[in-house]
């Protein structure tokens, strides 16, 4: 099983480092992991390293396509909330 980065990465750096299985790698547009390194850190650690310390919620899927930061996961901000402050943000 192995994570999948998505086009909502903004190629911060932050999660090549900590990968345990030298599994991701700078690629265009954005990281990417090699799906036959990942272990999903299952031998070294309790949670994802990359999912821990990435800062784009929605960026590192799981193998069943599911977000590990979910919307609103780091902002906390509730996602209907977000969604009322944009709506009234582009309202003025
Ligand atoms: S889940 Fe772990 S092994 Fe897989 S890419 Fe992320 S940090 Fe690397
Ligand atoms: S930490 Fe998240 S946003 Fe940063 S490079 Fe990795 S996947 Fe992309």
């Amino acid at each position: 099983m192995a994570l999948k980065i998505i086009e909502s990465c903004v190629n911060c750096f932050a999660c090549e480092p900590v990968c345990p299985s030298k599994a991701i790698y700078e690629a265009k547009p954005h990281f990417k992991i090699n799906a036959r390194k990942c272990t999903e850190c299952e031998d070294d650690f309790a949670e994802p390293q990359c999912a821990s310390i990435c800062p784009i919620e929605g960026a590192i899927l799981d193998a069943l396509g599911v977000p590990l930061n979910p919307p609103g996961s780091l902002t906390g901000i509730p996602p209907e909330r977000m969604a009322e402050a944009m709506a009234e943000l582009q309202a003025h």
